[in-house]
């Protein structure tokens, strides 16, 4: 089934000098780690294995028009929870703003909904509160803070402070999320500082990442010291401008960092890794993941 997928893999993050891809990761056996990710809109993700589904900053309703909102279809699907997205275990928003957050919307899955849970940083769920009072209570209504985690189902989250990109305006509280499923491990960062120092010092890269989803920003160069602080094994690259969507697309085919831009709704991929983990590793080997592969579904 994958085989077939092999020639759209847009790019691998090669990370060390020999034996990197499928090849090498078969050699130590396992484990293998595989997520279906879809693209909703602006940074919103929709992923998914065995059963486990999360959504992060899915449900806005377009309120900015620069940037991308959802399809209609899976717009009512997510708020009515209706198919594809009947079952999702946990909603994470990482700010307020309405390119990532939508009160009414959330509100409407929350009603539709006596399974999800839906956690973000306290001012956000102020904004939610304020506007579904009906919410004000309910114990799927989780706010988070930096260090917190999160356990449902098999799907566990970590929130990382994680400051939004400086603003005109008092900047709004962001949370970036570890999220653990499927075997993999997903940083999603929101409208977060591409700070090398704030990265470093949340010392995300002994979490041994398999991907991180950040704004296009972030891997417009191709060498990044944020990147490094990161220390994904794969990037994939969000929060694309309407406008600049053609521009942007071919720029990033040349960087060696990003496994895919997400560019197109609707758009599902399989993330997979092949590798070892770290115990298994012989000495001196890469410490990373073997590979991160977005194969096109
Ligand atoms: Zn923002
Ligand atoms: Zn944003």
């Amino acid at each position: 089934m994958l085989a077939r997928h092999v020639t759209s893999v847009t790019v691998l993050l090669s990370l060390s000098g020999g034996g990197t891809g499928a090849a090498a990761g078969h050699q130590y056996g396992r484990p293998q780690g595989q997520v279906a990710l879809t693209y909703l809109a602006n940074m919103g993700v929709h992923l998914a294995s065995q059963g486990a589904t999360v959504v992060i900053d899915g449900l806005h309703r377009g309120a900015l028009p620069d940037y991308a909102s959802l399809l209609p279809d899976a717009s009512r699907a997510l708020e009515a929870a209706m198919r594809p997205y009947e079952r999702i275990d946990v909603m994470l928003a990482t700010h307020r703003h309405l390119d990532h957050f939508d009160a009414m919307a959330v509100g409407a899955r929350m009603r539709a909904d006596t399974h999800v849970v839906f956690a973000a940083p306290a001012e956000t769920i102020d904004s939610l509160l304020a506007n579904v009072p009906a919410l004000r209570g309910n114990t799927r209504v989780i706010a988070m803070r930096g260090g917190d985690s999160l356990q449902v189902g098999a799907v566990r989250v970590h929130a990382v402070d994680l400051p939004h990109n400086a603003t005109p305006t008092r900047r709004v509280e962001n949370l970036g999320y570890v999220v653990t499923l499927g075997g993999l491990r997903i940083l999603h960062v929101g409208d977060a500082d591409p700070s090398v120092t704030t990265y470093a010092s949340r010392r995300l890269a002994a979490l041994q990442l398999d991907a991180a989803i950040v704004p296009f920003w972030y891997v417009w160069r191709r060498r990044s010291p944020v990147l490094d602080a990161i220390g994904a094994s794969c990037y994939i690259a969000s929060h694309v401008p309407l406008r600049d969507t053609m521009e942007v697309l071919p720029a990033q085919r040349g960087s060696d960092a990003v496994v895919k831009v997400l560019a197109s709704r609707g758009a599902r991929f399989s993330l997979t890794r092949v590798g070892a983990e770290p115990e298994d590793r012989p000495p001196g080997t890469r410490s990373l993941p073997t590979s991160c592969q977005l194969f096109r579904r």
